[in-house]
């Protein structure tokens, strides 16, 4: 079967999750948010207390890893060991762990066929860091979705619940996550040389989306 695979790639905040799931929605196919599954190792990780600096040990904790999605109407329930994981992802001591633990190579080549095997059946809008370099070089269409720092770091301080929150804070931790992701050895965060690369931060979402939806239609 060949399916449609377009790939979105970008730093903390761009605004990947949510252009995902509305473009996904209009082409009517699904979207897998593949920083969910590096959420899922990292929760995975603190929940068993796992010493993932030693290569040994974090080669039989991923040996053991067993994470999967389940794709519902509107939007992906992550599940580990058949334990729904999905509300426990989003924290930001998550956040730095999956961006810490995601540099090694052993954790991402445990994601590589998981994600690949997706694609196999199904046509997808991807979104991640390494879509379109390393995991879909040949998706059929490739964005980079990217922001000015501190418009990311309102849009994410705009969507968290907690009273205690300081946007500063939010803004110091999303640089350093994008500093780590775009300068690790292994995959990193960077446009792939053939992908169209837009800029939300004086648009919508809709706007955004209707770009891409633009350049999809017209090819
Ligand atoms: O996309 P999200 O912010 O949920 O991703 C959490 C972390 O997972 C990122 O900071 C990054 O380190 C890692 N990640 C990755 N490759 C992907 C998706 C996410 O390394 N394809």
């Amino acid at each position: 079967m060949i399916t449609r695979i377009i790939t979105i790639d970008g730093p903390a905040g761009a605004g990947k999750t949510t252009v995902s799931k509305l473009l996904s929605q209009k082409l009517n196919c699904v979207y897998v948010d593949t920083g969910a599954l590096y959420r899922g190792v990292a929760y995975e990780i603190l929940r068993q207390k796992i010493d993932w600096e030693n290569d040994d040990i974090l080669e039989l904790f991923l040996k053991d890893l067993d994470l999967n999605f389940v794709m519902e109407n509107d939007g992906l329930i992550l599940m580990s060991s058949g334990k729904n994981i999905t509300n426990f992802i989003r924290t930001p001591q998550i956040s730095m762990l999956a961006s810490s633990s995601s540099a090694k190579p052993q954790v991402r080549a445990a994601l590589l066929d998981f994600q690949r095997n997706i694609a196999k059946t199904k046509d997808a809008v991807f979104e991640g860091r390494d879509m379109g370099t390393v995991v879909f070089p040949d998706a059929a269409y490739k964005f980079f979705l990217y922001a000015d720092l501190s418009v990311r770091a309102k849009r994410r301080y705009n969507e968290m619940p907690d009273e205690k929150k300081d946007v500063n804070s939010v803004q110091k931790q999303m640089e350093t996550r994008d500093n780590n992701d775009s300068q690790r050895k292994s995959a990193p965060l960077k446009p792939s040389a053939d992908a169209i690369e837009i800029d939300s931060t004086f648009l919508t979402i809709e706007q955004v989306v209707d770009k891409m939806l633009k350049i999809i239609e017209k090819a």
